[in-house]
């Protein structure tokens, strides 16, 4: 017996059965057999909608034994349930649907599996038939070769097979380890964002693991966060107590305490504090996915201490310093989400309306300025401030939020910070929250999907292999070796048994930029025959003309090879 759920939302499911024609999974082989797409003379079917009383549909269907269906119009709150007939075959179904069979683009019957009926465990198990459609050809099978490569570039599977990091049960769930060529990576990553801020003119601070909950009530995020903040046990103490320690679960308030320590003038701000720390937040176990989301996450975040005159201006660097970050990786499709407050409901957010519409309209103005593709969010603000969110698609075009620019006009009230302004008088000064990448898990995980594991030559762990084709190119590989290590390129020599070819191919499967080939003839020559990963050959070139190369597209950051 078949079940159409579409009473619940969903269109009902076709398939292309094994002639070619649209057949309709929708049906109940007992009463009605598939319909055909069109008839002998090439004509489409109509679907045909209608409305029956409660009565008239439970009569009907318990009449064909449908106790499924019974049980669906039976929970039904209508008075009414939505009909459908196409041909002989009549089922419930809340629609919409398509007028006629003819209207129906190619299609795929993805999978069928086990489910138990309504997702409880005690009653029957249904099979469950996964399909999709699309208008065009072209389009299902664009639509086919995203989940083929979302599939290949899973970056829990290419962060095994690359040897960047694990997952182990021995360590909370959520907490991933970094082998050596992982935590390369987070190095490449982080020494950059880090490089880039400073020109920004951000200054790097260091603010450790702990925490007490007294800081977090101060600032009010102890009582929204609590359940998410990991307690450290001490004997008798309640870990609510205002001593108490906690893993650091945000440093907002701990760079504010850095801000506090000491006097500030008016002539100082900005202020701009950042840090790469490591968080602790207890997300729950169903929503950790891999690095995309863990539990112990180390954000690119950075405070800024400002005037309110100079919202404008810091809000522009902020966003010039995270468009140059996407640049350089290479990830050119963004937009921006804009959450703004929800005007009508203005008394749950802190600070007055006009201070809120003056930030808006900056936030609003500077996203404009830079034509970046943005979307307005009414309501979505937090409390304290509007705020823009970064989204990058990846060159599977999915979205992947990472970058955050919010204002804050209440946690320099909640603590009480201040600069002496030109007046001589104490005033109080704005925050901006700021990440740049969001968390480096997360933002691994999608470069690593971004690009397949292929990551561009500043970024590799590992930018060349050296495989000398004997054993007697060895000392000359180590030679090679040397120069390059001396030059600043991260290298390794594959002085394996294994043949050249076997090398090569595992050089490529681990994603490694260049292979670099010596053998009898290279070693007379002081040179190298460069292999890309791409499998192009360059060739044999002297040594010195390969560091040249290499080096200069490390230091460029460039994606070439
Ligand atoms: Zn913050």
């Amino acid at each position: 017996m078949f079940v159409c759920l579409c009473n619940r939302g969903a269109y009902c499911y076709v398939s292309r059965s094994r002639t070619g024609r649209i057949g309709w999974l929708h049906a109940d082989p007992t009463y009605a057999p598939f319909g055909s797409a069109r008839d002998g003379r090439g004509r489409a079917g109509p679907f045909l909608r209608d409305r029956w009383p409660r009565e008239k549909a439970l009569e009907y269907f318990r009449d064909k034994d449908q106790v499924y269906k019974v049980e669906i119009i039976e929970n039904l709150p209508d008075k009414e349930v939505g009909i459908y007939q196409q041909h002989n075959f009549l089922d419930l179904c809340r629609g919409p649907h398509v007028e006629n069979t003819g209207q129906i683009g190619p299609f795929k019957l993805m999978r069928v599996a086990g489910a138990y009926w309504r997702g409880d465990e005690h009653r029957p198990m249904l099979q469950r038939l996964y399909g999709t459609a699309w208008f065009t050809q072209e389009e299902l099978d664009q639509y086919l070769w995203r989940l083929e490569e979302a599939q290949k570039r899973d970056h829990r599977k290419l962060g095994k097979e690359l040897k960047l990091f694990v997952l182990s049960d021995e360590v909370p769930a959520g907490v991933p380890l970094f082998l050596p060529r992982g935590e390369m990576l987070r190095h490449q990553m982080e020494s950059y964002v880090r490089e880039t801020q400073e020109r920004y003119g951000y200054q790097h601070v260091w603010t450790s693991h702990l925490g007490k909950v007294h800081l977090y009530k101060t600032s009010k995020h102890w009582y929204k966060y609590r359940d998410t903040m990991f307690p450290v046990m001490q004997g008798e103490q309640e870990p609510s107590e205002d001593d108490a320690y906690v893993l650091k679960p945000m440093n907002c308030p701990h760079h504010i305490l850095l801000y506090k320590s000491q006097m500030h003038s008016y002539r100082e701000l900005p202020i701009r504090y950042a840090e790469f720390a490591t968080l602790y937040r207890y997300e729950p176990a169903g929503t950790l996915t891999g690095l995309a989301r863990v539990r112990s996450l180390t954000q690119d975040d950075a405070h800024v201490f400002l005037r309110s005159d100079q919202i404008q201006e810091e809000f522009n660097r902020a966003i010039d310093l995270t468009l140059e970050v996407f640049n350089t990786y290479g990830l050119t499709d963004y937009w921006i989400s804009l959450s703004l407050r929800d005007p009508a409901k203005q008394e749950v957010y802190a600070g007055d309306a006009e201070t809120w519409d003056k930030a808006e309209s900056v936030l609003r103005d500077a996203v404009k300025n830079k034509g970046i593709e943005y979307r307005e969010v009414i309501g979505e603000a937090a409390f304290y401030g509007p705020k823009t969110d970064f989204m990058v698609r990846d060159a599977l075009g999915r979205d992947w939020q990472c970058s955050t620019i919010q204002l804050d006009f209440i946690q320099p009230e909640n603590f009480e910070l201040e600069y002496i302004g030109e007046d001589g008088q104490p005033h109080r000064p704005v925050m901006i929250h700021r990440a740049v990448t969001g968390s480096t898990e997360r933002f691994m995980a999608l470069l690593i999907e971004h690009f397949a594991g292929a990551f561009p030559v500043w970024l590799s762990p590992v930018q060349a292999m050296i495989i000398p084709i004997a054993d007697r190119h060895i000392e000359y590989a180590n030679n090679v070796m040397d120069a390059l290590k001396a030059a600043g390129v991260r290298v390794e020599v594959d002085a394996r048994g294994e043949r050249m070819n076997a090398k090569v191919r595992d050089a490529q499967l681990q994603k490694i930029p260049y292979m670099l080939v010596v053998g009898d003839k290279e070693m007379a020559e002081n040179a190298v025959a460069v292999r890309l990963r791409t499998n192009e050959n360059l060739g044999a070139m002297p040594l010195a003309n390969f560091v040249e190369r290499i080096t200069g597209i490390i230091r460029t950051w460039s994606r070439e090879l």
